[in-house]
Order: C-alpha cells, then structure tokens, then sequence
C-alpha cells in the first residue's frame, strides 16, 4: 500500500491529524495531535501562506511534537499539538473563517488547546471564543493572561540563574556581565530584570532606535547587531531569531553560557554537540522559554488567570534547567539531548502509571 501521511506520522508516533476545511470561506486547517500520554494537547494556531499542502502537514506535525516535549519538560499535564491555517494573515483572515475553524476545535472536546503563534493574534482568540471555550491565550480582561512576553522574560532569567550556578558557583547576577540580542517583547523585560539583579548589559537590536531607547533607560551598552554575539561576556542571551547558533556563530563565541528565548537557536542538532566539545553551556530554548506557556495553561485553572501563581511555576523553570544540567552531566551528553530526555522519561513513566493502572482496573472487575 502507498503510504505518505501515515509515513509521516509513525516516524514520531503522531496520535490524530485532523483536516479542517470550508469551502466557502475558503478555510484550509491542519490540527495535528502528537502525544496526549500527559494530558489534552496544547498549541497555538499558526496562519502562514504555506506553499504546499506538504509544508503545511510537515511544520504542524513538527510543531506539534516540540508542543509535546515543551509541555513535559515544563511539567504540566498537557500533550503537544499545533494548529496550521493556510493562508497570508494580512488578506486571508476573515471573522467567518476564524470562528469556522473555533468551531472545529470545539468538536474535539477539549482535546485540544489553543492560543496565539505566528500569525495569529490575542484578537483572532476573542472572535474564536465565540464558539469554543478551548482557547486560552484571550486578554486578561477575559480570564486570560494577557500579553505573555514579559514571564517569558522571567522564566529566561530563572534558567540563566541555573547555568550561573552551575559555571560560577554562584546563581547571582550582580556583577554579571550579559550580551542581549534583541530588544523586542521579551528581550526589553528581560534587560529590566537584568539590570535590575546588578547584571552588566550590552545590547544590540537591528532597530536602532529601540536599541538606542532600552539602553539609555536602563544604563546599558549598545553594539552593533553584527557584534553582539562575539562579545567576551559571561553570558549570551538570543532574544531575537532563531539559528543563531551556527558554523558561523559558533566558532566566534566568547561566552561561557547561551540563555536566550529565541526559538530554534541551533542551526542544526550537531551545533548543540559543538557547543557542548567547546565547554559553553547551552540552556535549551524550549525549556527557559516556556514562560508564556505556564502562564497561558495557568487560565485553564478554575477561578481563570492568577498572575501570582503563573510566576511562581515560572520560577520553577530553575529547576528544570538544574534537571537538565544534571541529566547531561550523568549521561555525558549535550543539554540540548538532556532536555529531551528529560521530557520523554516523564511522558514514560506517566504512560507506564496508567497502563498500570488500566491493567489494575481489569484485573480488579468480576
Ligand atoms: P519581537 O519581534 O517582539 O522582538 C524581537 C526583537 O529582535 C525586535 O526588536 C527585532 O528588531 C530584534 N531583532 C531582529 N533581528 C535581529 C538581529 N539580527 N539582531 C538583533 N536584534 C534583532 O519578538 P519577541 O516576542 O520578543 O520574541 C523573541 C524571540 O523569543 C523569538 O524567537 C520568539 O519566537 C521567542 N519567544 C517569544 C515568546 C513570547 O512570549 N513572546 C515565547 C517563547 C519564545
């Protein structure tokens, strides 16, 4: 039998992949489902002119594989999954199509939760939550968390704090000093935490203005984008884009730890090997940036959105980066490879408790 999206799908175990489509609004929807072992899965909804079908199916299945680890490694009882709608979100986003595809989502029953990614805005969720409940990155004059930059920022700091320790002795940022790449929605919080704790921060954003603007609020330097990451500095943090860390980059650092939020920082798995010959500690972005997904997952409490609570789960985000540090030192393996097996020993033992559990409730029946 010819065989290309089941293929697809039993190369990493995907559980459902749903097409969602209307003809007349001219919906395309992809919902691809990864792993449930821990809980409902979680993922926001990416709208992209995606050239092919193909491309679409590829990125919401990888997306929705990194949900499942991000999730596990974070610690909440959530699966991974990720929503792809076709189409340019400046002329394709329509009402109608959106709260087609809210519809969509509210027949899986909650099997699937949903927010914001790229393309996709905290506006688009409120026309959504017109017909389901299962979206949950909503404003916070809805219940929800709001903007969630700024605890991702913090979460960022938490693991920084862990590597410090870890290379220093010390998880103290006075006195530290910091290259800040990008000074967007999550790199402006983080330097004001930065600089707050003692840090000593040069920037450099490819706005120059807004490079120019954080640092003079807050008694930074500014460098040109070109320069940051090879400053010699305790610690490069990637708040911008993603395949910062590559052939190029690499060999330039001068920086004993890289702890950014930037998504996809390692151009490919082997820059993580290379990182890892070369001494410098890398803290995986799925983990120290999983901030904004505490802080999201924590509105589907009962009583909605507790900002106290969010940051006190975020500040855990330490903890799981001592984890990980820890499991690279015991096994002699890169952090990036730590993070995940960190994630999928979880997902192990909690499937493991409940075929247990399963097989205890089936021999306990008459
Ligand atoms: P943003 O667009 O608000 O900010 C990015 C900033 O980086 C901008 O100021 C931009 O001018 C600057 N920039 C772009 N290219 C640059 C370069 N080459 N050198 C220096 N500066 C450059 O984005 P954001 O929301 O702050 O997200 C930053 C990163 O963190 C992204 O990779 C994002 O995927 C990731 N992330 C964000 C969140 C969140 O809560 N916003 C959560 C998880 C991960």
């Amino acid at each position: 039998m010819d065989s290309y999206i089941f293929d697809l799908m039993e190369a990493h175990d995907y559980e459902n992949i749903y097409f969602c489509q209307e003809q007349t609004l001219g919906l395309k929807a992809i919902i691809a489902i990864h792993d449930t072992t821990l809980g409902p899965a979680a993922g926001g909804i990416r709208m992209w002119p995606y050239a092919s079908e193909a491309d679409a199916i590829k990125d919401a299945l990888r997306l929705a594989r990194g949900m499942t680890y991000k999730c596990a490694a974070a610690g909440v009882s959530y699966g991974g999954g990720k929503c792809v709608l076709i189409g340019d979100p400046k002329r394709d986003k329509t009402e109608a199509k959106l709260r087609a595809l809210g519809r969509f989502i509210h027949r899986l029953n909650g099997l699937f939760l949903t927010g914001v990614d790229v393309g996709t805005t905290p506006e688009d969720m409120l026309v959504m939550r017109m017909e389901t409940p299962y979206v949950v990155t909503v404003p916070e004059a809805w219940g929800g968390p709001g903007d969630s930059s700024q605890v991702t920022a913090f979460g960022v700091v938490q693991g920084m704090r862990a590597c410090l320790q870890e290379v220093y002795g010390s998880a103290e940022l006075q006195g530290r000093t910091l290259a800040l790449q990008g000074v967007g929605a999550v790199g402006k919080p983080a330097l004001k935490y930065l600089v707050e704790a003692g840090a000593l921060v040069t920037l450099a954003d490819i706005d120059q203005q807004k490079a120019t603007l954080a640092a003079a609020e807050y008694n930074a330097q500014v460098v040109h984008p070109e320069e940051i990451h090879h400053l010699k500095v305790d610690v490069y943090c990637p708040c911008a884009l993603g395949n910062v860390l590559n052939d190029q980059t690499i060999p330039q650092l001068r920086c004993k730890i890289v702890c950014g939020s930037a998504n996809n920082q390692l151009g490919e798995e082997r820059h993580g090997d290379l990182l890892h010959q070369l001494g410098i500690l890398y803290a995986p972005d799925y983990i120290v940036n999983a901030g904004g997904l505490l802080s999201n997952l924590d509105s589907l409490n009962p009583g909605g959105f507790n900002r106290e609570r969010a940051m006190e789960k975020v500040s855990h985000l330490y903890d799981a980066m001592e984890n990980v540090i820890a499991i690279s030192k015991e096994q002699h393996i890169p952090t990036y490879r730590a993070a995940d097996v960190m994630a999928e020993q979880r997902i192990a033992a909690v499937g493991q408790a409940k075929r247990l559990a399963i097989t205890g409730q089936m021999s306990n029946s008459p």
